[in-house]
Parts: structure tokens; sequence; C-alpha cells
């Protein structure tokens, strides 16, 4: 029957297998042939297993369910490389209620509940998220993973090009391979514009072109396999410069949600978050949180970002002046000793303390917003094309 027939099909691939690659598939058999062609061993390895038989550091023969010998190589490469953990939900991002819901919407409740959206509204399989840099794109992504428990595959042109030369359609592959083996999965890929970007058509080296017709294969399966609960692989994609994606690309990511600036609220909550209660002088209070956000029109959150971190270097820089470093590894030093005779004895000098403590002060913060500039110079270019390519909801 139908089974035995994929099973035939895929009898006979094999791979290479070094000391803690993952099995990915229900069953490997992991063998090793000896020139006469007997085993010298032969292994089976479940789910997930990690291959840790000392005695087997050589590189082995495995046989393995639907992944061509060549693609394999690449497993490792794309879980240690790519895998990252999410940690991450909706509520700890600043703002972007709309992009939020819509992402709620379209991708992640489809796939929590299908049953309730069957007949009304199929999860979408790629979607473009575009804006200017450091407003939260790739924390959208990393969400909608998270909220769902799905694995995220963070792919950036660097893993997925420029590393591997020439080989790019393979990872590519393997790469999709995995998402679905590990679904649900969200495949993010970062800056995509520049993973396939429209300019250089005719010039296009042969590699590349080998490797964006793989990709397009790929994310048409994934498209293809919508409502099927055993696929629930996403493609979640970013870009700075939505305008120099290739067409093709734009077209498979059929829904594009632009992902702007943080407006007056959001940046009070962003200062508010990066801050953190516990680093803040009383006088940081809601006043001067309020001027600090009504004095950072334009700036991104990685922009306010930078400012806290800057204020609370300026505090710990102070904070070095007002003591005497000297002292204070004198008085670190002679605590050690101390401490060597004497568990717990008494707790650590003054320097000690107040290091642990920065406690930001509003000066800090106002003076790092005189040398941390919006990085952000212009949207309406990103308003023209998000008149024109963005989503209507
Ligand atoms: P990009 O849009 O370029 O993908 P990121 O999502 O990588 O931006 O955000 C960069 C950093 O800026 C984040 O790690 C975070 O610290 C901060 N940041 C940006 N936007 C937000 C937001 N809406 N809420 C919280 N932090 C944000």
């Amino acid at each position: 029957d139908g089974e035995e027939e994929s099973e035939e099909k895929v009898a006979g691939n094999f791979g290479v297998l070094c000391k803690g690659s993952r099995c990915i598939t229900k069953n490997w058999v992991v063998s090793h042939q000896k020139e006469d062609g007997s085993n010298d061993f032969e292994y089976k390895m479940s789910n997930d297993e990690k291959f840790n038989r000392p005695e087997d550091e050589r590189v082995v023969e495995m046989e393995y369910v639907g992944m061509d010998r060549d693609d394999s190589k690449f497993i490792d490469i794309i879980m240690n490389d790519v895998v990252d953990g999410v940690g991450i939900g909706f509520d700890d991002i600043a703002g972007l209620k709309q992009a939020k819901q819509l992402l709620n919407e379209a991708v992640v409740w489809p796939l929590v509940l299908p049953q309730l959206f069957t007949g009304i509204r199929e999860p979408w399989k790629g979607v473009l998220l575009f804006g200017p840099p450091g407003t939260g794109k790739t924390l959208l992504a990393k969400a909608v993973a998270g909220q769902n428990n799905s694995k995220f595959f963070n792919c950036s042109t660097a893993t997925l090009v420029s590393k591997y030369r020439g080989e790019s359609e393979k990872i590519v592959k393997c790469l999709f391979y995995l998402a679905r083996h590990y679904a649900p999965s969200v495949v993010f890929l970062d800056e995509v514009d520049a993973l396939v970007g429209a300019r250089g058509a005719e010039g296009e080296h042969e590699a590349s072109r080998r490797f964006k017709t793989e990709l397009f294969v790929q994310i048409d399966g994934v498209v293809l396999s919508k409502g099927d609960e055993n696929a629930q692989v996403t493609v979640l994609a970013a870009s700075n410069n939505p305008w120099d994606l290739d067409e093709a690309m734009r077209r498979r990511l059929e829904k594009r949600i632009y992902v702007g600036l943080p407006d007056f609220t959001t940046r009070c909550y962003m200062f508010a978050q990066f801050i953190g209660e516990d680093s803040a002088d009383p006088s940081v209070d809601v006043t001067c949180i309020e001027t600090l956000s009504g004095n950072t029109e334009g700036y991104s959150g990685a922009d306010i970002e930078l400012v806290v971190r800057e204020a609370k270097m300026e505090r710990t820089r102070e904070m070095l002046q007002e003591i005497n470093v000297e002292d204070l590894m004198n008085e670190m030093e002679a605590a050690a000793v101390a401490g060597e005779g004497d568990e717990g004895g008494g707790g650590g000098g003054r320097g000690e303390k107040k290091q642990d403590n920065i406690m930001i002060k509003p000066q800090d913060l106002f003076g790092a917003l005189q040398r941390v500039k919006r990085t952000v110079k212009d949207c309406d270019k990103y308003h023209q094309w998000n008149a024109k390519f963005g989503s209507v909801f």
C-alpha cells in the first residue's frame, strides 16, 4: 500500500553522521560498513536522540528517511546555528497592537485552534513584516513561535548564503525538511530583500539562481499544505527595504504587515521597560518618562534601548569616579582574604554594594538623549510602499 511505497522510495538514502548529530526522524539505523562489505556494527536511534557512542567517534554511514545524502550534512549546522531558544511572547513587546492582532488572527489562532478556523480563514503561510530597522520585527516573529510553542528557525542571509557559497540550495532543502520534522515551526527569513534581491537578475550566478528556485519550491510547498495539520510550518520574513524585494518573492509573502515607529505611549512603555523598576531613582517618575517620550519622536525601539543603555553606562562611570578604584580593589581583596577563613562574614565593602545597585537618574537619561540620535530619518517610503503593496485588513 501507499505507506510501503513511500518506505520503498526512500530506502537507500544514506548520509554521514558525526558524534553529536541528532536523529531527526522516528528511526535511524546507523551502521558502519567494513571494506569487505560486512557491518562493523548496527545501531538503532530514535527520534531526537543524539548520536553519542564514544566508541563511534569516527564518521559512520546512516540510513534515514526522506532526505538526500548530500543535503543531510547541513543538519547540524542548521540545528546549532539556526534554531533559537524562544522565550518571548506578545506581552513582552511594547505597542504594535495592530500587528500583533493580525498575526494572532492570521497565524497563531488558526494553528492553535484549526477546527475553529476551517472554512473561515485558512492560516497564511507566508507573511512579510516590513518597516524601519529596530522596530520589533524579529521580536514579533519570535513571539509568534512562542505563542504556539513552535520551533524557531532564525535564518539570516549570513547563515543561508554567505557562509556556504554554492551549497545554499542544499541548506534550504535541509532547513525546510527540519522545519517540517519539528512542526509546528516558524521559518524566519531575516533581511529577505538581501536574500532574494530584485537586482542583479541578469548577472545572477548559477548558484544563486538554484538557491532562489529551491527557496520558492519550498515556500510553495508550505503554502500549498495550508490547513494540513501535519505540516504546520509558517514562513515569516522581515525586510527594512521591501522595495528591493524580488517580485516573485513578494507574491509568495501574501500578507504584508507594516511595523512602524513607536508612538508616544509606546515609547513611555519602552522607557519604563528598559530602565526597569529596580534600577531607577525615585526621581525617574511618570513626568520624567513622559518628557523622555516627548523628546524621542522618531526614535525606534532599538534607539530607545540604546539611550537607556548609555544612561546606565553614564551612571556607572560616575560611580567609578566617586569611589576610588584602588581603594575598592584593596577592599575587595581584603574581603576575599577574610572570606577564606570566615564564611559569610559581614558582607562586602562600600564600593561593592554600590556597584550592585545602579540607580539611574533623570540627568543620566537626558544626557544620553543628547548623544544618541534617531537612526530612522524618513518613513515616507515605507508609507508609500504600504499603500501600494501592504495588506488591507
Ligand atoms: P527589527 O525590526 O530590526 O527586527 P528587532 O525586533 O530585532 O528589530 O528589535 C531590536 C531591539 O530593539 C530588540 O531586541 C528590543 O530590545 C528593541 N525593541 C524594538 N522594538 C521593540 C518593541 N516594540 N518592544 C520592545 N522592544 C523593542
